[in-house]
């Protein structure tokens, strides 16, 4: 595997490159009990000159248009716009974790209901099940439809985690009572 300059090869994540006294970790690689290892699926390319080992993710291009993804809600750039994490897609065998890929959020498509601000949909962490619109990243997602929308989110109030059982547009913490407006769907 790791024969003459500038080799490659396809590895998996956590997959031994080499041996930390021959190669240091270079991009998407690291040190892990005196081995190099891959921290994606991609292409090494061992550079026996420099005794570097750089990984380069492979694109699977899972993500296409129509699409459900899991992803979670991580940034709001403002009041209408949600960041969210896309780390699974919807197959036909079940669900598959990705390389994650950003997902943009706007108001429009976060509620089929008219609401003011993308908060009234979803919340710093939540968990979602979304439909991606468009066909190269950052992929913007809808979660329009009865099977779309929040799968697992946190109470504000106590920080219960909460899983909603079906699609509603306001939710009570079982927990302190307390209620607050997403978009949710069953999980
Ligand atoms: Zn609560």
């Amino acid at each position: 595997m790791q024969t003459g300059s500038g080799d490659r090869a396809i590895v998996a994540p956590g997959e031994e490159l080499g041996v930390e006294e021959e190669y240091l970790p270079g991009d998407n690689a690291y040190v892990d009990s005196g081995y190099v290892k891959s921290m994606v699926l991609g292409v090494a390319e061992w550079d026996r000159v420099n005794h570097v080992v750089n990984v380069r993710p492979l694109k699977l291009s899972l993500i296409r248009p129509g699409q459900i993804v899991y992803g979670k809600v991580y940034y709001f750039p403002n009041d209408k716009v949600a960041m969210v994490r896309i780390f699974a897609v919807q197959q036909q065998d079940g669900v598959r974790r990705i390389q994650p890929e950003t997902g943009i959020l706007y108001v429009a498509y976060a509620s089929e209901e008219r609401i003011g601000t993308v908060y009234d949909a979803v919340g710093l962490g939540d968990l979602v099940r979304a439909r991606v619109l468009s066909s190269k990243p950052p992929y913007h997602i809808s979660l329009r439809g009865p099977l779309l929308g929040v799968v697992e989110t946190r109470c504000p109030q106590c920080r219960a985690v909460i899983i909603p059982s079906s699609t509603v547009s306001r939710l009570t913490c079982p927990v302190c009572g307390f209620t607050f407006r997403r978009k949710t769907a069953p999980s």
